[in-house]
């Protein structure tokens, strides 16, 4: 996908937008009650301030309310992580330690035969179109940790290598509350009554086998190794006109942002848009994902013209550092990363650069500053923060 793509699907959804707070929890084939722009905004083809304003630019803030709600629940995950990242450190190595048996098992739900039909016909629908409804997340969860009793850490996984929109704070966090370790006491159970009356008759009556299993869904209670965690402050970004010396400062963007903002790239001599097959590899991304992120890479490269490269490796680490070197750069810029994948490879990056003699300085787009701390406790009070100290929203309630 492309940026010019993803706002044009935004603009056909803005008179759907309407309907959203009702429609929104049905699934639908085509789910066209949706907007389908999770990938683009993950990966910032779009921003949530842009999906936000076209939203706002159509209707008065109280009808698109829920909507744009949504939207923010990323941020809410994203601050949320940012502030203990060290619960998905835990879950790395939970995944790295998961003992042959429980991969085993879940292989075998996976095989088309868990004995609920619904869930593979779910399974099914990840795998072939990277993309699942967020009910049917839901439901394809809560089956995977209380029915069938699997680690939830090896369902996110299979989550974040197949989904286009795959995030490490949304998918691991949502997890983890279905599993009921986010909100001490919560958790979501897959009942038959829910999926009755939320899924479409044509998909549940021809995948009816299993269902009565979850007529009295119970929970499990996967172990944990930590209770709530505290949060912690944001760790700080550089930021300021002392990083670009014009001669010598060269952009690199990565998958966690590919919009980068018109004073950045006017400052920045180079521009290099790396595409980490490593770390694709790694967290073993399926082909559909890897080809979704290397097209919108691709078209990032395109859009900003001949100063810019599109870079394809398997050693992000040697090809950042070979790309800054050829092109004399003395500063390497890039937005930080968000918790996750490349954050996690942060260290060996700037330790191949700083071999070269070459700085790496992370910045901050202003409008994720807004929010980036906000999320001290629940989602609710998240919002109220942030509709005091987001200009976008405030402008918005003020005039409504
Ligand atoms: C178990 C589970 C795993 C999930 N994993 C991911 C993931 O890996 N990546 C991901 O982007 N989302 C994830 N979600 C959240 C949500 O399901 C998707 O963001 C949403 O379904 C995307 O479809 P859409 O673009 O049509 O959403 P819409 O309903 O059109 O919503 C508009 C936008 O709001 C945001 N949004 C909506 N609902 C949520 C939500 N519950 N949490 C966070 N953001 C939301 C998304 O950016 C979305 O594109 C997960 C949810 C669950 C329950």
């Amino acid at each position: 996908m492309t940026r010019d793509e993803a706002l044009k699907q935004l603009e056909e959804f803005v008179p759907r937008m309407i309907d959203y707070a009702e429609d929104r929890n049905r699934v639908v084939a085509g789910h066209t009650n949706v907007s389908r722009l999770s990938p683009a905004i993950r990966h910032r083809l779009i921003s949530e301030d842009e999906v936000t304003s076209a939203a706002l630019e159509n209707y008065s803030f109280s009808k698109v309310e829920k909507f744009v709600q949504e939207v923010y629940w990323r941020s809410y995950w994203k601050s949320w992580l940012e502030m203990r990242p060290e619960v998905w450190s835990a879950y790395r190595k939970d995944l790295a330690e998961m003992n042959s048996g429980a991969s085993r098992a879940a292989e075998k739900v996976l095989s088309g035969q868990s004995g609920i039909e619904i869930f593979d016909y779910f399974a099914s629908e990840l795998i072939t179109t990277g993309y699942l409804h967020n009910h049917a997340r839901m439901w394809f969860a809560a089956i995977w940790v209380h029915e069938f009793k699997l680690p939830w850490q090896l369902g996110a996984n299979l989550f974040q290598q197949h989904l286009l929109d795959g995030d490490p704070a949304s998918n691991t966090l949502s997890w983890r509350w279905v599993a009921g370790l986010h909100t001490a006491g919560k958790n979501y159970l897959a009942r038959a009554s829910n999926l009755e009356q939320y899924l479409a008759p044509e998909i549940l009556n021809s995948h009816l086998g299993g269902l009565e299993r979850l007529s009295h869904p119970k929970a499990a209670f996967p172990p944990t190794h930590e209770s709530a965690p505290s949060p912690n402050p944001v760790a700080e970004v550089e930021s300021g006109d002392s990083l670009f010396d014009a001669a010598s400062a060269g952009l690199w963007l990565h998958e966690d942002d590919l919009n980068p903002e018109p004073e950045i790239l006017e400052r920045s001599v180079r521009v290099a848009v790396i595409t980490s097959l490593d770390l694709h590899h790694s967290h073993g991304y399926a082909s559909m994902r890897r080809e979704w992120i290397m097209e919108a890479a691709k078209s990032t490269a395109e859009q900003i013209g001949p100063k810019a490269e599109m870079i394809v490796s398997n050693d992000t680490a040697l090809a950042l550092a070979d790309w800054a070197e050829s092109h004399g750069l003395s500063t390497v810029i890039a937005y930080q990363p968000w918790v996750g994948p490349i954050r996690d490879k942060l260290p060996e990056l700037k330790e191949s650069l700083r071999t070269r003699g070459i700085a790496l300085c992370l910045v901050r787009k202003p409008s994720d500053q807004v929010w980036i701390s906000l999320a001290t406790a629940g989602f609710f009070g998240f919002w109220k923060k942030l509709l005091k100290k987001h200009p976008l929203l405030r402008e918005m309630r003020e005039t409504a």
